[in-house]
Order: structure tokens, then sequence, then C-alpha cells
């Protein structure tokens, strides 16, 4: 597929979107899903990630190329602080990138608070696209997201069943994670979680400050079973403490530095996911030290 030129790539992708967008509006939004999502895999399979080294130079272009384009002050105002936060190292304020959104009639961009119509062609922003920070912020249900919280420790308990204390703390390579570290990571988080919940449900709004990913230090001298235990404990009584609240508290919600207004299912939902995007890796460090 890529061996095809840049410019063919690009209208083969076009084409796509095209098409997606005119089934829908004419009333095919099974057929136009297939477009959306051919569209969406070529764009995955065709892009490459750009080098961590290469990340402030294609970021500054890609802002001179929007401000060329007339792009939105503010836009670019946002545009910058990601690069800054990037050269300093440091997570990015909600302040300074607030959420985005996109008119899916138009294409019109919001950044923050959006207006009550689109200015281009009068939709409301219950229609917009928000592009949220990760997808793990997608919500499910309440239900959905107990059922994923609850049926988690058991597969994690399964990607290492059978691996040596030894396997589990060795490295695959120098900058890879180990089994241990990972498995760490993940009940550090339930810990985490299981506070965070608790601070929403018993006070008003409250700050929920963000924790660098691997800030927890990892503790080798803790074996891998009593992590799990540590963990699957924890888990049980969070899901116990979830299982009976009402819808009314499911939105409960505090404060994130980096991410805004949080509510409890939506925060639930992201340490679900979260968790679950770790077991690939943890089967790949447990392929590679042969455990
Ligand atoms: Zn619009």
């Amino acid at each position: 597929m890529d061996t095809l030129p840049r410019g063919e790539r690009y209208e083969r992708l076009m084409r796509l979107v095209s098409l997606a967008r005119s089934l829908e509006a004419q009333g095919y939004p099974n057929a136009a899903k297939l477009y959306w999502a051919l569209a969406h895999s070529q764009q995955l399979r065709e892009s490459r990630q750009v080098a961590p080294c290469e990340l402030d130079n294609k970021m500054a272009a890609a802002i001179d190329c929007l401000k060329a384009d007339n792009a939105d002050p503010q836009l670019i105002e946002a545009l910058k602080h990601g690069r800054q936060a990037l050269a300093e190292k440091r997570p990015i304020r909600h302040t300074e990138i607030p959420s985005v959104r996109v008119c899916r009639t138009c294409g019109e961009i919001f950044l923050g608070d959006p207006p009550p119509r689109c200015p281009e062609c009068a939709a409301r922003p219950i229609t917009f696209l928000e592009f949220l920070p990760m997808y793990h912020w997608e919500t499910l249900t309440p239900s959905q997201a107990l059922v994923a919280l609850a049926s988690a420790p058991d597969e994690v308990r399964a990607a290492v069943q059978g691996m040596s204390e030894e396997q589990m703390l060795q490295k695959p390579d120098p900058e890879a994670a180990s089994v241990h570290s990972l498995v760490f990571h993940i009940a550090f988080d339930q810990e985490l979680l299981a506070e965070r919940i608790e601070k929403m449900l018993t006070q008003p709004y409250p700050q929920l400050e963000g924790v660098a990913a691997w800030a927890d230090a990892e503790d080798e001298q803790i074996p891998v079973q009593q992590l799990l235990e540590r963990y699957q404990r924890s888990r049980e009584e969070t899901v116990r403490r979830l299982m009976h609240i009402s819808y009314e508290d499911w939105q409960r919600s505090g404060w994130h530095n980096e991410f805004g207004r949080v509510t409890i299912l939506q925060q639930v939902c992201y340490f679900a996911r979260h968790e679950r995007g770790h077991l690939p890796q943890i089967e790949e460090a447990r392929r590679l030290v042969g455990g």
C-alpha cells in the first residue's frame, strides 16, 4: 500500500472521507462507518511515529504552517504551550490546553467551552466531536465499568502465571519495563484509583493531583505474588464500594490539573482501560525473557 506515491495515498484517504460523509448525509450510516474506519486505519498504517529528538522541530514547523494559514491565535497559543511543556519535560495543565472539539458539519475547531452554536454552520455543541486527551477517557456505562474493574485482576494474574520471580524482575532490554515493574505500576494505580474515588464520594469537588507516569518508585523487594494479592484485595473493595452508589454519585467529580473536571465514572473507565493497555506489554516482556 505505502509503495503508492504520497499524492495518491492522500487522494485515496480523501476519497474515503468524502464517501463516509456523503453516505452519512444520504442516510446510510452503516455503510459510512466502514469508510470512516478505513480512513482511520489508513492514517494509522501510513503514518510513522516521530522520533522523540525530532518532535520539537516538527511541532515548530506545524505551528508555523498554521500561523501562515491564519489559524485561530488561541489555538496557536495552546499548541505553543504543548511545545513548551515538552521542552520542560512536564505535564500540560488543563488551563494551558483546554478541551477541544470539531464541528462535525463544517470542521470548525473550538477550544475550551464551545459556543451555543457553530458560527459557521449553526450546528449545536452536543453534535461536535470532542477529542479526548486519550481514548481512556471514553466512558462506559457504570455496569460495564464495574465488570471491567472486577475482571482485570484475573487477567493480570493469568498473564504472569508460571513465571519465576527472577524472570519477572528481568528487563527484556535496558529501556523496557520488567514484568515486575508493570505489575507494580498496575497495583499502585489501583490504590490511587481507590483513594480518588473515596475523595470524590466524600468531599465536594476535591483536587485530584496528577501523578507522573512511573512516579511510583518501584520496590523490587515485594514479590509479584504479593503485589497481585494487594491489587486484588484493593480492587475488590473498590468494586464493593461502587456497586451500590447511585447514578448521581457516579457523576460526582473532582478537579485534575491535567484533565480538568473528572467524574467518578470517567476516572473508573480511565483506569480500567489503562491497566488493560499494559497487558500486551506484560505479554511481550514475558516472551522476551523466555518466561
Ligand atoms: Zn459548524
